[in-house]
């Protein structure tokens, strides 16, 4: 049968159990997936080197002549391999190659070729693993003799450049490198349809699917290569634009509960507060309030930094929706933090006549408690859930499982039923996906309720505009009056300086307060490593805070690999709302936590943070973990430690304590540092393609005003079955959810 885009990788190819496993990993089955794997960069700048001069580690090109070349099984798994002796006049190297046995082949006893490859040392010798043999050189006849220039070299545009693509310990760029090229001259890549229109393909000036296929793996000139890198990342974020919008088509295509509430009434309710609104609070509430008029479901999203007050925002509009007869569900992300909502909204109801509940996995509460009106109390699940259903209680707090009841931890397993849900607030959650507001939808009236989503995570214009395409933007640019500003320190790497640092921070913890430490990012190209990295080293900052600096304190350590709840399942380790919860109580001092951990509870005691190895952070990332000392009424200290001396990261850092807010610090990130550092460790469902594009404001917009104009006329992509392909296989592959 002949071969088509959508044929396995495996009909065509015989990859060895270990690379399937690869492959797999990678989400890499059919030949067009493996087409639209694309190199990370392109040919390293290099010369040919003398096989005398090699040093273990470095990455080299040699020319040389192979002696001897063979296939084998590995030392100890069965791992395919193959090995060469080659030499050249300043001496001799062996080649590995392994899982590549079938380079051998292409490298006979007597042929001279150029191989590219990482030089490695065993047992005191060096040996070159897995390099590349061009084909270049296996066809030129000693014509590019050792020591001329092979590889792209900086900016020199004459050379050919060379595709280098991620590697995986079973899948070398090379095993990439061989296969793709063998697409390529079979044409598999002329059979796929173009999702781009043709039109739009002209008016940007970006190549077309076939021709960028080409460039990107083979290019002959950088320029093709930077050509067919710009359509992809256009092609990616007009697809994320247009399943964004259509997700938004569809939600909005649904009615929704008409809410007014009288002026005097809001005022009233707002006059209750023990401060006055910011500018930013009052504009978004009136966006807010405008929506929920409409008769169509809102779907916005309100942005803003920790300490801009969007539970203000929150109660305000709850109370709008709790006057109009309708109820409220409001999501946390975590147990602890869907308490501390329950309390703030305490503070906003207290003295009316408007009940509020909790539900968590622990227990069930709810506002007033019938003796002590200022209070609350705990009741039963079964009775929250019957209050909730006939509707007197009109606001209802929770984890996620609130209305997703896929945990079921949050609601006892029961899907949660309302007697008329109206709006839905959900607080820190990157992406409320189409299938969970799907659930939201009530089967009988075709109702869907307001949806509200808060974040304060800061990302630049463009990422909001992309993974946020379906949203509208309410910003809170505004902190309340009268916050005492977090004094930020840059401490540089001594003994002396750190020293001062832990004797200022023994004198806040003799005060009674308390102390975060985040551990540094680590740098590691392979992510599994990474995780068990971190976990090491805060493992270790624990371990040394607490034998060496404070050994008279308490230190809790909350880290990735523990359990995110509690429970049987969990083995004995803390979980990571139980370590969270023992800070949150002040039974334990200092909170050591690495950074891919979000310290995402506010714990007013808190005062100082350190942040190890800050230049390793984006801007906007330091900004966040310093915006966990920002609530309290003592005075907030943030101790940046680097061991940097670049003027640039001192630069960077001092920005810190210059900037506004977060938004113009994560412009300012994208600005220096690029997209990829930008958001920490958080993935966005985006390629680092896609993330570059993100820098580029006119690319951002065009895909977005091209997603626009199909959307408005061609709502189904009928007239565009290439789109509603990849949109249906998106939607089945990725989960941004
Ligand atoms: P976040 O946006 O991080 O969720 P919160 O809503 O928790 O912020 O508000 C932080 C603190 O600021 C709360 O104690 C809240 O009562 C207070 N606050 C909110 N708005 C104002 C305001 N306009 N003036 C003064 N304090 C405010
Ligand atoms: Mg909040």
């Amino acid at each position: 049968m002949a071969l088509t885009p959508d044929s396995l990788i495996t009909e065509r190819f015989r990859p060895n159990p270990l690379q399937l496993k690869a492959l797999e990993k990678l989400e890499l089955k059919t030949l067009e997936s493996l087409l639209r794997y694309f190199p990370a960069r392109y040919g390293t700048a290099g010369l040919a080197k003398k096989i005398g001069e090699l040093k273990a580690g470095e990455e080299a090109i040699i020319y040389a002549q192979v002696l001897k070349s063979e296939t084998k099984k590995a030392w100890r798994k069965k791992i395919p391999m193959a090995e060469a002796m080659v030499k050249d006049e300043s001496g001799q190297i062996k080649i590995i190659w392994f899982h590549q046995a079938y380079l051998a082949k292409r490298a006979p006893a007597g042929v001279s070729a150029y191989f590219r490859g990482r030089v490695a040392e065993r047992a005191g010798k060096l040996y070159l693993a897995n390099p590349e043999i061009t084909s270049q050189a296996i066809t030129s006849d000693n014509k590019l003799a050792a020591g001329d220039s092979l590889f792209i070299n900086g900016d020199n545009t004459d050379q050919v450049p060379v595709p280098v693509y991620p590697e995986t310990r079973s899948l070398s760029s090379g095993w990439f490198h061989h296969h793709l090229k063998t697409l390529l001259e079979e044409k598999i890549h002329e059979q796929i349809i173009d999702p781009i229109p043709a039109e739009l393909l002209k008016k940007y000036h970006l190549p077309t699917l076939a021709t960028a296929l080409v460039w990107v793996h083979a290019p002959r000139r950088r320029a093709d290569a930077e050509a067919a890198r710009k359509r992809f990342a256009f092609e990616e974020i007009f697809f994320i634009q247009l399943s964004r919008l259509r997700d938004r088509q569809e939600y909005h295509a649904h009615g929704a509960a008409k809410i007014e509430v009288a002026t005097e009434k809001l005022s009233q309710f707002l006059s209750r507060f023990p401060f006055k609104l910011t500018g930013a609070q009052t504009r978004a509430i009136d966006e807010i309030l405008q929506d929920f008029r409409r008769g169509e479901p809102m779907t916005r999203l309100l942005e803003g930094d920790v300490g801009s007050g969007k539970t203000a925002v929150a109660a305000a509009t709850a109370y709008a929706v709790v006057q109009a007869g309708f109820e409220v569900g409001y999501m946390a992300p975590t147990e602890i933090l869907a308490r501390q909502h329950f309390e703030n909204f305490i503070e906003f109801f207290k003295g009316l006549n408007t009940q509020v509940g909790l539900i968590t996995g622990s227990g069930c509460y709810k506002f007033p408690a019938k003796v002590d009106r200022r209070g609350y109390t705990d009741i039963s699940r079964t009775q929250l859930l019957k209050w909730v259903a006939n509707g007197e209680i009109p606001i209802l707090i929770g984890t996620h499982a609130l209305i997703s009841a896929r945990g079921g931890s949050a609601s006892g397993g029961h899907t949660v039923k309302w007697k008329n849900l109206a709006y839905v607030i959900i607080d820190e959650q990157h992406r409320f996906g189409t299938s969970q507001r799907g659930k939201l939808v009530q089967k009988n009236s075709n109702q869907a309720p307001h949806l509200l989503s808060m974040t304060a995570t800061p990302i630049p214009r463009t990422l909001a505009l992309t993974i946020y395409g379906d949203l509208d933007l309410s910003l809170l640019d505004e902190l309340p009056a009268g916050r005492k500003e977090i004094i930020t320190q840059i401490v540089p790497a001594s003994e002396a300086e750190r020293q001062k640092v832990y004797e200022a921070i023994r004198q806040e913890l003799a005060a009674g307060r308390q102390v975060y430490v985040i551990c540094p990012r680590i740098n590691e190209p392979d992510p599994e490593k990474i995780n068990a990295l971190l976990v090491k080293s805060a493992k270790a900052e624990a371990k040394r805070l607490a034998e060496k600096i404070f050994p008279e304190f308490k230190i809790a350590l909350v880290h990735s690999k523990l359990p995110a709840r509690g429970g049987s399942a969990s083995g004995g380790k803390p979980s990571k709302e139980e370590v969270m919860s023992e800070f949150a109580r002040g039974a334990a001092h200092i909170l050591v936590a690495t950074s891919v951990v979000e310290v995402g509870v506010n714990v007013p005691n808190a005062t100082s943070i350190i942040i190890e190895g800050a230049e390793r952070f984006g801007l906007a990332q330091l900004h966040q973990l310093r915006g966990r000392v920002f609530r309290s009424s003592h005075q907030a200290y943030c101790y940046l430690f680097t061991e940097t001396k670049s003027e640039t990261s001192i630069k960077r850092l001092k920005a810190l304590s210059q900037a506004k807010n977060g938004f113009e610090l994560a412009e300012l990130d994208l600005a220096l540092r690029g997209a990829g550092l930008l958001t920490g460790e958080r993935q966005w469902g985006i390629s680092d393609l896609g993330m570059e594009a993100i820098k580029n404001i006119n690319l951002v917009a065009a895909a977005r005003t091209s997603a626009q104009a199909i959307i408005a006329i061609d709502p189904d992509f009928t007239k565009h079955p290439a789109i509603a392909k990849v949109l249906a296989t998106r939607t089945r592959t990725l989960h941004f959810e």
